[in-house]
């Protein structure tokens, strides 16, 4: 479907000519229509889908006409780098839109909070926040919601896994009770659905297709001991010019600097992200990334949700994520909006159960390779760890191990050299 067909307005249209988005994806096309009804909408969708540009052009078509300089809208996110990607989409499709909006996160110095607080005195028609700040900025007496029409939480499921649910209350509490409210999240969890139940009137569902990655996104995973994570890491990217652009997971920021100094030791240009830095820090080491100065960025799951880079071409998981979820939205960062990508996952013995179970949560067994051969022996794929009696092996293997690796082995020339 077009966004002509959606009915957007003209100055909609021509933005979204010069960014180049011909046809509406299936979120566009089931929120758009509901959102200029206004109805409340309870969307399931992940990132990558097309799910930012679902709420925030509605929203901008209805304020075509009707820019007060007033908060009209009111976007929430869990990130400083998701309320300011948001910002930035808005600021593009609003390009010839008569709009304004302000993100307000915190992570800076003084001087933001201070040009934060102008900003929002000075009037804007959408706000875009993280929770914590905007309390901040609320505490402070001159946020005006009284003209408020739109209440947006992006990443719900994100949000209260970071423990906003306090926070969104209290924010909620601030808002008119007359508004149409939007959530999107990209699972639906019960403690997700109390909250719609408690902020939402009579919401329209959507749900696209819950916790599967996007297709094209060619997903493998190397079994492998903790001390040949590192050298098998440098050899899945060593001479391999088409990963110009890398996004390496790792569970700790420890882990993340130690990646950092190996990699940058090995000539790679290659920078961190994660909650170690301050926000202008990070923020510069995502532009280098985006503009193609560094090749390899090395995070923590700070990254992992929402952010939005075009052109990753693999994604390494050092270690399994602790939260299933987080593998959807990991792997997410690579075939984004119709492009196709590698996603790799390192798995030792420890993490073998936990990947079993995102397995199981997007319904598909990942192919599992062998380390090249050069760097030893791989670990056996065994998901159940029990000790077997008189044998000191720690865990039993699956009954259908020999089916997978078999099964796994057509995969293996695509990744690795073969194991002899
Ligand atoms: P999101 O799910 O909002 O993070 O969007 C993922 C990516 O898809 C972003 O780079 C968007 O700019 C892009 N995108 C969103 N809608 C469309 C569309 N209709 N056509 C092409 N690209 C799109």
């Amino acid at each position: 479907m077009t966004f002509k067909e959606l009915g957007l307005e003209s100055s909609l249209l021509e933005a979204l000519s010069y960014m180049g988005f011909e046809k509406a994806t299936p979120i566009q096309e089931q929120a758009i229509p509901v959102i200029l009804d206004n109805k409340d909408i309870l969307a399931c969708a992940q990132t990558g889908t097309g799910k930012t540009a679902a709420f925030i052009l509605p929203i901008l078509n209805k304020l075509c006409d009707s820019s007060t300089n007033q908060i009209n809208t009111l976007v929430i996110a869990p990130t400083r780098e998701l309320a300011l990607q948001i910002d930035q989409q808005i600021q593009a499709f609003a390009y010839f839109v008569n709009a304004t909006s302000i993100p307000v996160y915190g992570g800076g110095d003084g001087s933001d909070f201070e040009s934060q607080k102008r900003a929002i005195r000075k009037g804007t028609d959408i706000l875009v926040a993280t929770p914590g700040k905007l309390i901040s900025h609320l505490n402070m007496g001159y946020v005006d919601f009284s003209k408020l029409e739109h209440l947006i939480l992006d990443e719900a499921d994100r949000m209260l896994d970071m423990g906003f649910y306090d926070d969104i209350m209290r924010i909620v509490g601030f808002l008119p009770k007359d508004r149409q409210t939007l959530m999107f999240s990209a699972t639906m969890p019960p403690k997700i659905r109390k909250l719609a139940k408690s902020i939402l009137l009579q919401p329209v569902e959507i749900s696209l297709a819950i916790s599967k990655p996007a297709e094209g996104v060619l997903q493998a995973a190397y079994l492998a001991y903790d001390h040949q994570k590192a050298s098998l890491l440098k050899n899945l990217i060593a001479d391999k010019p088409s990963y110009s652009s890398i996004i390496v997971f790792a569970s700790t920021k420890k882990k993340v600097s130690e990646l950092v100094r190996a990699l940058s030791g090995q000539g790679y240009k290659v920078e961190a992200v994660s909650s170690d830095l301050d926000q202008k820090d990070r923020e510069a080491a995502l532009r280098r990334f985006k503009s193609s100065e560094t090749r390899v960025l090395v995070a923590t799951d700070v990254l992992s949700r929402g952010i939005d880079i075009k052109g990753i071409n693999l994604v390494v998981n050092y270690d399994v994520p602790g939260d299933a979820e987080d593998y959807v939205h990991r792997i997410g960062r690579t075939a984004r909006a119709d492009s196709t990508g590698v996603a790799l996952t390192i798995i030792n013995p420890e993490d073998m159960a936990k990947f079993a179970r995102i397995e199981s949560l997007i319904e598909m067994k990942v192919p599992k390779l062998d380390v090249p051969v050069e760097l030893g022996e791989s670990p056996e794929w065994a998901t159940r760890p029990v000790r077997r009696a008189g044998t000191g092996s720690k865990f039993r293997r699956p009954g259908r191990k020999g089916m997978d690796r078999k099964k796994d082995r057509r995969h293996r020339g695509k990744f690795s050299k073969k194991k002899n």
